[in-house]
């Protein structure tokens, strides 16, 4: 089977070896598109591969138009809302991501950032600590989870929600379940946002919602920009100038929350998945994914079933 990894943004060198040793290890052919600058490249590209690795590259409807033997397409990451899902299916083709790969890279990188805010952007001036203060983590899945681990380290207090994890599996772990996202907002100090992309949670994170914050709160974000409604958190925060917001994730109103000095911060490229074993671990479990759909029919980690 002929497997392509089109990465508009390359993986790290040690991850493409790791790539080429389970693919041609398991009797497959492994073919390069990297830093492919125009559309036209990829759907050249595409055009007689079986398999396909991607970082955020965007499987749209036209490239699986043009991927006439396509079978399955795995995004090397957690997020897969740059696959139209809805054309992978209609082609027939299996969407699957790697979960939990980068998530500990993500959750430490929470933690890079809660330091940072709590000590005024390191601007000399005395700040405050983690230890005791209240975390709430918006949705307990991979990387939320790694964010519950460390935060007990620091010696948090840690509460999430999850819409769809139950409670009990929430409390196992040692973290308080709380009933809803407004509860959570409302009794937490710091708020760290976990959810995926979804029709649901696209613009959930509005004026209503972050204005629970109690006084001296922080939003951090480090899921998806398209998660918060950016307009109503610009105004919420020139209302309030006790609030925080930092993320991974430039948001497009970027230039007028930067007008906040000293409350917000953006790194300036997505950076939560950026280590050399996030990018290993994620490029190497693709591969043995699409290994696995061709030796056995294995869709364990199908998203558009
Ligand atoms: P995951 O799939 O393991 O967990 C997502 C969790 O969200 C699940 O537990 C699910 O039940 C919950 N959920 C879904 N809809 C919800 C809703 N409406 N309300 C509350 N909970 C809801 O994903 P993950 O690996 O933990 O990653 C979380 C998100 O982080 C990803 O979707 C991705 O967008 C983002 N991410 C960002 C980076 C980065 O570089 N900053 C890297 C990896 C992932």
């Amino acid at each position: 089977m002929k497997v392509l990894v089109a990465t508009e943004k390359p993986f790290a060198a040690a991850a493409v070896e790791g790539i080429k040793k389970e693919i041609e290890g398991a009797g497959n052919e492994l073919v390069l598109l990297e830093k492919y600058t125009e559309k036209t490249q990829l759907l050249d590209a595409v055009k007689d591969v079986d398999a396909m690795i991607i970082r955020s590259d965007k499987v749209t409807a036209e490239v699986l138009d043009a991927a006439k033997n396509l079978k399955i397409v795995v995004r090397a990451g957690a997020g897969y809302d740059n696959i139209d899902l809805a054309a992978a299916t209609a082609h027939n083709v299996v969407a699957e991501n790697t979960p939990g790969q980068n998530s500990n890279a993500v959750a430490e990188l929470v933690f890079g950032l809660l330091v940072f805010a709590v000590r005024n952007f390191y601007n000399g001036k005395s700040g405050s600590e983690l230890k005791g203060k209240k975390l709430g983590i918006l949705a307990f899945g991979n990387v939320g989870r790694n964010v519950a681990r460390i935060a007990k380290g620091f010696g948090m207090e840690v509460s999430a929600y999850d819409a769809f994890c139950p409670a009990d599996v929430i409390e196992a772990a040692g973290v308080h379940a709380v009933k809803s996202q407004d509860e959570l907002f409302q009794t937490c100090d710091i708020v760290s946002l976990h959810i995926p992309a979804t029709p649901e949670t696209i613009k959930s994170i509005d004026y209503k919602t972050v204005n629970q914050l109690p006084k001296g709160g922080i939003l951090i974000n480090t899921a998806r920009k398209e998660v918060i409604n950016e307009e109503e958190l610009v105004k919420l925060m020139a209302e309030r100038e006790d609030l925080k917001f930092i993320t991974d994730i430039k948001p497009d109103a970027d230039a007028e929350f930067a007008k906040f000095e000293g409350r917000y911060f953006s790194t300036p490229k997505k950076m939560g998945a950026q280590t050399a074993e996030a990018n290993i671990n994620a490029g190497i479990a693709a591969a043995k994914q699409i290994n696995a759909f061709f030796k056995d029919g294995c869709t364990k980690f199908q998203v558009n079933k």
